[in-house]
């Protein structure tokens, strides 16, 4: 589906999470909620999200990802095969070295999906009339991060393991189609850290995305957990081995590297659309419109307008919701400011 105008506006995937969910889960945890507590507590975060989103105007939403746990830790829950093991750091600020450790035990089987067909469902049925959506999935090496593949294990290594994801994501893939998602979004969050070669990640995302027909964008950032980045943050080594990529869009961070590479669209060889991250979602800095404007200039000058939308450089589940709710107006009144100048008005 073309969009209608220029320079469309849209959200990484996750929305920050309001003060009372975070009440509400410590409630979960010590058995004060039941199912239907449970339910409608991530109902109302869902409906939240969508309404933050859609308040600031963003043209295309998502569902917050707010049934999900630290970006993938929910993914776990759902998964056969897996024994979890003790954390290695548990005193001090929670980071890369604090998350929950899975083992296997068997071949991972994930019998029931993984669950991004329901967050659909309750994001489309609630979205209102004309409002595009989009479905956000982990990519196959991400959902690996927190399984250790040892000696005489059923795979190999993390990335054999990872062609189990692969297969697992390309059935949420086409089932989501098959509901009538229309724009799908791939996230590798520290592409520069996991195992293997590059051309190994290029075939794994392409195998998730064999055969699916919508939308297809892939967003690669540098990891955001406390707000912090884990990978090496460039993206010029990935090229030209991410030119054999099956997307249509591929969306990257700029705004907390100071622009730096916001020329990387000249790397594209015009094959892909572009998603460019022009708001810091790791400072509290609340950029005014006209910082986000210039920054989306900056974009500009090597990337046509037409093949050019615009994104905050990933998701806010790591921010307060206020200043998230203020970084997505601004991004979309420093969005119209530009567009304006390219419509000549
Ligand atoms: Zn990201």
């Amino acid at each position: 589906m073309p969009y209608e105008k220029l320079l469309p506006t849209t959200v990484i995937g996750s929305h920050a999470m309001p003060g009372w969910f975070w009440t509400a889960m410590d409630a979960l945890k010590e058995g004060k909620y039941g199912p239907t507590d449970e339910r409608e507590v991530y109902d109302d975060a869902v409906r939240l999200a969508i309404w933050d989103q859609k308040e600031a105007g963003i043209d295309t939403i998502t569902d917050g990802e707010m049934r999900r746990w630290y970006f993938v830790q929910n993914f776990y829950g759902r998964m056969e095969g897996l024994i979890e093991r003790p954390v290695l750091r548990q005193a001090g600020l929670y980071a890369y070295d604090s998350v929950p450790r899975y083992n296997l035990v068997d071949r991972v089987s994930i019998p029931t999906g993984l669950g991004i067909v329901e967050e659909f469902q309750f994001l489309k049925a609630n979205a209102g009339d004309g409002q595009r959506i989009k479905a956000c999935c982990p990519g196959p090496l991400t959902l690996t991060m927190h399984i250790q593949v040892r000696e005489g294990d059923p795979y190999k290594d993390r990335v054999e393991l990872a062609w189990e994801f692969a297969e697992v994501i390309n059935r949420e893939l086409k089932a989501l189609e098959a509901e009538g998602c229309t724009e799908v979004q791939l996230d590798e969050p520290s592409f520069g850290i996991i195992p293997g070669k590059l051309e190994d990640w290029v075939a794994l995302l392409n195998r998730a995305l064999d055969g699916v027909s919508v939308r297809k964008n892939l967003h690669i950032c540098f990891g955001n957990l406390g707000s912090r980045p884990r990978g090496k943050r460039r993206y010029d080594w990935m090229f030209p081995a991410l030119l054999e990529m099956n997307v249509d869009c591929l969306s990257m961070e700029f705004a907390n590297r100071e622009m730096v590479e916001h020329d990387i669209y000249s790397r594209f060889e015009g094959q892909f659309d572009f998603m460019a991250g022009v708001v810091d979602i790791k400072s509290f800095w609340n950029e005014p419109a006209e910082e986000i404007a210039d920054r989306i200039r900056q974009v500009l000058l090597h990337c046509p307008p037409e093949r050019l939308s615009v994104s905050p450089d990933c998701g806010f589940f790591q921010l307060p919701r206020w200043l998230s709710c203020l970084k997505l107006q601004n991004l979309v009144a420093g969005t119209r400011i530009v567009r304006a100048e390219l419509e000549g008005k």
